[in-house]
């Protein structure tokens, strides 16, 4: 069998795939410090079930091209090491590794049966990537599409986590909305409990709460700016918005087209806008097509 494996801070989740279908997952722990320790673990999990190994996709954190990690902020013994060799000195199969956010747009994709795709991930922070022509994009430095650090605010100075001040995630992803809450409170009334959830504050736009409703607005608007000045560039023909946040639905997208037709080109006015569909298995299925289309 094929096994797509993401690889988290954590837990490694991993999945075996028969016929383009996802038909066992589990997880491993991460607490690990060095190299060979993860490999082994992360083998001998797969070895315990299938002694006929096809390929092995891995999805992994950091900035990476050509299968070499070159940084990973999570997970710092990966730093510089071609993961694909790692694998290969003690596997014999196809082995792939890339980005996660790459991963993911790569996964949704496929599974859309698109081959011109941006896909936005919007979590604690916000990510992306970007499918051309069936192919998944790396950049050269492997940073391509990471669009949470685009330049879209000049209204709040909020401070990015990368040192710069205006970037998408200051004002959008679980950061931005902690940042445009505190900044509101305030000044709009509100239910919301001063211990809350990315959830909660969507939950509440949809009931009219003024706060919410105004940090939602803030959110979307910020969003579509960024798609629309992403796309400007890429011309991709689907936006996915995928990412925990993207479970508030229908609420979110419509706002967000809204706001992406507010600043795109007339040209891009084509462009669809849709959710993931993958959810968590986003990772584990990139992972596999990966492996599974790559030649060698
Ligand atoms: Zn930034």
């Amino acid at each position: 069998m094929y096994y797509g494996i993401d690889i988290g801070g954590t837990t490694a989740k991993i999945g075996a795939f028969k016929d383009d279908k996802l038909i066992k997952t589990w997880t491993i722990d991460m607490h690990v410090d060095s190299l060979d320790t993860m490999v082994d673990n992360i083998l001998n999990s797969i070895k315990k079930q299938d002694s006929e190994i096809l390929g092995i996709g891995i999805d992994c954190p950091g900035f990476i091209t050509n299968n070499l990690v070159r940084s990973s902020a999570n997970l710092h013994f990966l730093d510089g090491i071609d993961l694909k060799q790692a694998f290969s000195k003690k596997v014999k199969c196809p082995v792939r590794v890339i980005n996660d956010a790459n991963c993911h747009a790569f996964g949704e994709a496929k599974a859309k049966n698109l081959d011109n795709i941006m896909f936005i991930t919007l979590g604690t922070g916000v990510g992306g990537g970007f499918v051309l022509g069936g192919q998944v994009l790396e950049g050269a430095f492997g940073s391509f599409m990471e669009i949470g650090h685009m330049h879209v605010d000049d209204d709040y100075n909020f401070r990015c986590g990368c040192g710069q001040i205006g970037c998408l995630e200051t004002v959008c992803g679980q950061k931005g909305v902690h940042n445009l809450v505190n900044y509101y409170r305030s000044n709009y009334p509100t239910k919301l409990e001063i211990d809350f959830t990315v959830k909660d504050v969507f939950d509440l736009a949809k009931l009219n709460d003024p706060l919410a409703y105004k940090v939602v607005e803030v959110f979307t608007d910020k969003l579509g700016l960024a798609l629309a000045n992403a796309a400007i560039i890429i011309n991709p023909q689907t936006i996915i918005i995928g990412g925990g946040i993207s479970m508030a639905g229908e609420f979110l997208l419509k706002k967000v087209k809204s706001a992406f037709l507010k600043y795109a080109n007339e040209n891009l006015h084509e462009t669809k806008i849709i959710l993931a569909s993958l959810g968590s298995e986003a990772g584990m299925y990139g992972a596999y097509y990966l492996v599974k289309d790559s030649k060698k």
